[in-house]
C-alpha cells in the first residue's frame, strides 16, 4: 500500500451514498439539501439534541514540519476507531483553501487509510463556501470604494481603509495594488492588497456564528477603516450586512460527508490557524454535538497556534470545554525540532529524538495548563525504527502521559483503536477545564499571558505602532476581546529557526489590529504574511485531467 497515493487509495474506497451517512448520525431527511450523491449541506434548525450530553476530543499537534504531521489523518482515523467500537461519533474539520492545495501544504481530507470522502471535490472547490466567502469579501469591498466614489458621506479616508479585497489562492503579486486608476469614472485611486481568504473576517465571522442571525450582527460590527477623523467605520454604517448575509446564506450551513469507514463527518470553514483562529466552524461543532455522543475535531498546527485559539476564542464563544486533547507527534518532527535538516529527517537519529522531544513536552505541559490531561498519538510512518519508536514511547511513560503507538494511515480505524481507549479513559474522568486568561484583563497582558505560559518566552516587545493601535483599541472599547495570534507555526517562538523548547526568547508584536466583527484581536509577530506565496515548484505542476474527467496528482 505504501506506493499508493492518497487520492488513490481513496479512489478504491467504497463510497456510500450520503443519505445513508444522514440516517445513521441521526440526521433527519428533511434537514439534508443534496449537493450530488456523497455530500450535502445540513439545515441545522432540523437537527434536534442536546450538545451538553456530548463530549469533544480536539486533535492537535507539536510543532510540525513543513509537511505536516498527521492531525487531520489521525482525527478521522481516530473517529473511525471510535466507530469500530460501536460509539456513536462524528468528526468535525475545516475545509481546505486552494492555496495550500496548489502550493506545498496539500489538502486537509487525512492520508493513507484515514481519509474523508470524496477527498478530491472536498479539496478543489467543495460546496462553494470559500468562493461565497471570497464573494461576500469582495462584494463588501466594491460597495466601500463605490460609496467614496458616490460623494464619501461617511469621510471614510482612503488611505486609513483597513477591509482588503481577497483570493482562495496563493498570489504574492497582490499583496500591494492600486485600485481605482483611469479617472473619475472608474472611481477613487487608493492603495489596497489582497488577502488570501481563509485570511477574510468574513471568514472568521462565519466561524464563530451561531445561526444566520447572529452572522448577520457579527457582519454588521466589522469595521472597514476609519473616517479622516480616526473613527471606525463599521459595515453597519454602509447597510450592506444584509446583502452580505445573503450571499453566505448556503454557505453557513455545514457540510456532511463520510470518512472512509461511513463515519459521517462535518466539514465546513477553515481559517488558517497562523494568520486566523484554526478551527472548522461552531454551526459543525455544536451540530456534531448534538448528533453524536464524542465528537472529534482538530485545530490548524501546533498546540501553541491552533491548540491555544480554539480554547481561548472557539470554545470561550461556544461556551464548551474540549474533554480530551489529542497531541499528534512524529518520529520526524521530533528529529526536526532536535536539530535534523529537513533532508535528513529519512535516517534514524535517537540522539536527536532526545533532544526534539522538549518540544513535545512543552504542548503535554500547555495541555495541562488547560486543565486536560492530554494523550499523545505517536503518529507511526513505515519508516521509523523500533529504536526510535520505543525512545519516543518510553520517554511518554516517563512523562506519566499516556501514548499510543498509532496506524490509522497504515490500517485505518483498526489502527487507532489503542489511542480510542485511552482517550476513552480520559472521557471517563473529571477534567478541570480553564481558560489562560478572563476577557476583562488588558489586550497587551493577554498577549504577555500566552507568550510566557504557552509560548515559553520571557515577555513581548511591543513595536511603537503596536502600541500606538493598543492605545486605540482601548479607546474603541475593544479591550476586552480574546487574542488571536498571528504568529510561525514551526517555532513555539516567533522565530521560526528556533526549533524544540527555545527558552530566554521575547517575541516582538509589530502590529495589533482589531475584527471587530470576529470579536478579537490579531497580533501579528514575524513576518507572518496574509497572503502566501507559492513555491518555485508547485504541487500543482503535478496535476493533471483526462479527458473523462478524472483527476490526478492531487496528493
Ligand atoms: P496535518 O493535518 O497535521 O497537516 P495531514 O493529516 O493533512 O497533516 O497529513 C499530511 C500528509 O502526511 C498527508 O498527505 C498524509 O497522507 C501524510 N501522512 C500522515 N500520516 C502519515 C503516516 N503515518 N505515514 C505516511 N504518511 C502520512
Amino acid at each position: 500500500m505504501a506506493h499508493l497515493t492518497d487520492q488513490e487509495i481513496a479512489a478504491q474506497a467504497d463510497i456510500k451514498p450520503i443519505e445513508g451517512i444522514a440516517e445513521k448520525a441521526g440526521i433527519p431527511h428533511d434537514a439534508l439539501e443534496m449537493y450530488g450523491k456523497y455530500k450535502a449541506k445540513v439545515d441545522i434548525h432540523k437537527i434536534e439534541g442536546n450538545e451538553k450530553q456530548s463530549k469533544v476530543v480536539l486533535v492537535s499537534a507539536m510543532n510540525p514540519t513543513p509537511a505536516g504531521e498527521g492531525k487531520s489523518t489521525c482525527t478521522v482515523g481516530l473517529a473511525d476507531a471510535f466507530n469500530q467500537l460501536e460509539k456513536n461519533v462524528m468528526v468535525a474539520l475545516r475545509e481546505p483553501s486552494l492555496g495550500p492545495v496548489m502550493g506545498i501544504k496539500g489538502g486537509a481530507t487525512g492520508g493513507g487509510r484515514a481519509q474523508v470522502l470524496p477527498m478530491e471535490e472536498i479539496n478543489l472547490h467543495f460546496n462553494g463556501d470559500l468562493h461565497a466567502i471570497t464573494t461576500a469579501n469582495n462584494a463588501l469591498s466594491a460597495f466601500i470604494d463605490n460609496h467614496i466614489h458616490h460623494g464619501n458621506e461617511l469621510n471614510i479616508d482612503p488611505r486609513r481603509i483597513t477591509w482588503k479585497r481577497v483570493l482562495d489562492m496563493n498570489d504574492r503579486a497582490l499583496r500591494q495594488v492600486v485600485v481605482g486608476l483611469g479617472g473619475p469614472t472608474r472611481g477613487v485611486p487608493r492603495e489596497d492588497g489582497f488577502d488570501i481568504t481563509v485570511a477574510s473576517e468574513i471568514m472568521a465571522v462565519l466561524c464563530l456564528a451561531s445561526d444566520i442571525i447572529d452572522l448577520k450582527k457579527k457582519l454588521a460590527d466589522i469595521v472597514i477603516g476609519y473616517t479622516y477623523d480616526r473613527e471606525p467605520v463599521t459595515v453597519g454604517q454602509l447597510e450592506v450586512q444584509g446583502a452580505l448575509a445573503l450571499l453566505l446564506k448556503e454557505a453557513i450551513k455545514p457540510n456532511l460527508v463520510q470518512t472512509m469507514e461511513g463515519t459521517p463527518a462535518l466539514i465546513h470553514g477553515g481559517p488558517f490557524a497562523n494568520i486566523a483562529h484554526g478551527c472548522n466552524s461552531l454551526i459543525a461543532t455544536n451540530t456534531a454535538r448534538k448528533l453524536a455522543d464524542i465528537v472529534v475535531t482538530e485545530c490548524g498546527f501546533g498546540s501553541d497556534l491552533g491548540g491555544e485559539k480554539f480554547m481561548n476564542i472557539k470554545a470561550r464563544k461556544g461556551e464548551f470545554a474540549p474533554d480530551a486533547i489529542v497531541l499528534v507527534a512524529t518520529i520526524r518532527a521530533l528529529k526536526m525540532n532536535g536539530g535534523v535538516a529537513k533532508k535528513d529527517l529519512g535516517e534514524a537519529n535517537v540522539d536527536a529524538l532526545k533532544e526534539g522531544i522538549a518540544n513535545l513536552e512543552k504542548h503535554i505541559e500547555n495541555a495541562r495548563k488547560f486543565g486536560i490531561e492530554p494523550v499523545v498519538a505517536l503518529n507511526d510512518f513505515v519508516t521509523d525504527t523500533d529504536e526510535e519508536r520505543d525512545f519516543v514511547l518510553n520517554w511518554c511513560k516517563d512523562q506519566n502521559v499516556r501514548v499510543s503507538l498509532t496506524k490509522v494511515w497504515e490500517k485505518g480505524g483498526e489502527g487507532g483503536k489503542d489511542l480510542a481507549e485511552k482517550v476513552l479513559e480520559v472521557l471517563d474522568e473529571p477534567q478541570n477545564f480553564k481558560h489562560l486568561y478572563e476577557n476583562e484583563l488588558p489586550i497587551d497582558q493577554k498577549i504577555e499571558k500566552i507568550v510566557t505560559e504557552v509560548y515559553g518566552g520571557d515577555g513581548v516587545i511591543f513595536t511603537d505602532k503596536a502600541k500606538k493601535q493598543l492605545a486605540e483599541i482601548d479607546r474603541h472599547g475593544w479591550g476586552d476581546f480574546p487574542v488571536c495570534m498571528a504568529k510561525s507555526q514551526y517555532s513555539l517562538s516567533d522565530d521560526p529557526t528556533l526549533l524544540g523548547r527555545p527558552t530566554g526568547f521575547k517575541v516582538t508584536v509589530r502590529e495589533v489590529v482589531a475584527k471587530a466583527g470576529a470579536g478579537f484581536v490579531v497580533a501579528l509577530t514575524g513576518d507572518i504574511m496574509t497572503m502566501p506565496g507559492l513555491p518555485k515548484v508547485p504541487s500543482a505542476v503535478h496535476m493533471d485531467v483526462d479527458a473523462d474527467g478524472n483527476s490526478k496528482g492531487l496528493f
